[in-house]
């Protein structure tokens, strides 16, 4: 799996305005790519909050999730590690301070997996004209 530069620019951005809350979303791909955040309406501050809302979203197709740790701490809570059991296989936890080194993406077991950072050419079919 790999995750397209920009939406992971997008990530961090999305979350640092959003700290001292936490931000959240659902990933979804094209081909092996992640290259959408599909943002959760609602999401209030803190932990147990902004996962909760996850599941109240309606059925899309989605490979895993996303959401900040304004804390800095990348770790997954015990909340967090049921959600990734339950909802897809590639799950990154973005903390402070926000930077491009600031995240870390999981499996649904916990464990870091790394994914490959492209550029990815979102209007590759418009382009094509
Ligand atoms: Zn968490």
């Amino acid at each position: 799996m790999r995750i397209a530069k920009d939406t992971l620019k997008f990530i961090l951005e999305a979350s640092k305005s959003s700290a001292p809350n936490e931000f959240a979303g659902m990933l979804s791909a094209t081909g092996d790519v992640i290259t959408d955040v599909v943002l959760v309406p609602g999401t209030e501050s803190g932990e147990v909050s902004a996962v909760m809302q996850l599941f109240m979203l309606p059925n899309i197709s989605t490979v895993g999730t996303v959401h900040s740790h304004p804390s800095g701490n990348r770790k997954p809570s015990t909340d967090d590690l049921e959600l990734f059991d339950r909802k897809g296989s590639y799950h990154i936890i973005v903390g402070s301070p926000f930077n491009e080194s600031s995240w870390t993406c999981y499996n649904n077991k916990g464990e870091e997996v790394r994914i490959e950072v492209v550029d990815y050419e979102f209007n590759e079919e418009n382009e094509n004209w």
